[in-house]
């Protein structure tokens, strides 16, 4: 059955991944976007041209005002979110004795006030409806660390903590929460690394080659659909075998 789903940060990369499996699905999409309108209007064009249903929706869901407008934006073009996919994210890496505070802080306002933000305005319609589906994009940093990447780690720790929270919260409701875990995967995020690093990744992940968005979006799909009803606080880690 085709539901509605949200996935933040869809206008590349994972999220857009995400966005065109669930759609690929039967979802009705929401494709949020914060300065990639282009890109996300491009990606909510090709899912309606294939016989899907997407709006693209522009908002900062790390501000707090501009989630509460995104989900009514979301809620007037396709309906009450049922699907929420807490994909947006950013890296400002840098060792700790040299990070800003503003480093910090943008960090884990982009990955984790945002999931915060948006699992909270989605809650309300899902307690009601008695059904959700709650997935946030973490990391394996967030599970063994990495250095120069302390804001992040520390976001996507964070993220697990609380899905693990929310699950226990709202299970009664017929609402699970999980956290989908990648190693690497080729997007914009990991362009930015050399040729050196790459191959060292490479050398550490047991099916020798990076991740693809399309390989985050399958695990994503499977936690969105009916048969997934009983998995939540869970995290899925979907790295190739990187952190065994
Ligand atoms: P990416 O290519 O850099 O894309 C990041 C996305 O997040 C963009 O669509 C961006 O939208 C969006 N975004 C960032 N801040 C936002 C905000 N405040 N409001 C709305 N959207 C925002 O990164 P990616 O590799 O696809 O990563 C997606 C997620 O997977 C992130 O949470 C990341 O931490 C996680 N992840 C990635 C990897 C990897 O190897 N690539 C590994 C582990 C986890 P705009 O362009 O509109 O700003």
């Amino acid at each position: 059955m085709g539901r509605v789903a949200l996935v933040t940060g869809a206008g590349r990369g994972i999220g857009r991944a995400i966005a065109e499996h669930l759609a690929g699905l039967g979802h009705r999409v929401a494709v949020n976007y914060r300065v990639s309108a282009a890109e996300a209007e491009r990606v909510a064009t090709s899912i309606r041209e294939t016989g899907g249903e997407a709006v693209a929706v522009g908002a900062d869901v790390s501000d707090e005002a501009a989630v509460g407008e995104l989900f009514v934006a979301v809620e007037e073009r396709l309906g009450s979110v049922e699907i929420l996919v807490n994909n947006a994210g950013i890296t400002r890496d840098g060792l700790l004795l040299r990070m800003s505070a503003d480093d910090w802080d943008a960090v884990l306002a982009a990955d984790l006030r945002s999931a915060y933000l948006c699992t909270r305005a989605a809650l309300r319609a899902m307690v009601r409806a008695r059904w959700g589906r709650i997935i946030s994009i973490g990391s394996v940093a967030g599970l063994a660390g990495n250095a120069g990447q302390a804001n992040y780690a520390a976001a996507k720790a964070g993220l697990v903590g609380f899905t693990k929270a929310v699950a226990r919260e709202v299970g009664s409701r017929g609402i699970t929460a999980n956290v989908v875990a990648p190693g690497f995967v080729e997007t914009d995020m990991t362009a930015a690394l050399g040729e050196e690093a790459r191959e060292a990744a490479r050398r550490a992940i047991a099916l020798g080659r990076f991740g693809t968005p399309q390989e985050v979006a399958a695990a994503v799909g499977y936690l969105a659909s009916g048969p997934a009803a009983y998995i939540t606080g869970q995290v899925i880690v979907v790295d190739g075998g990187m952190a065994l």
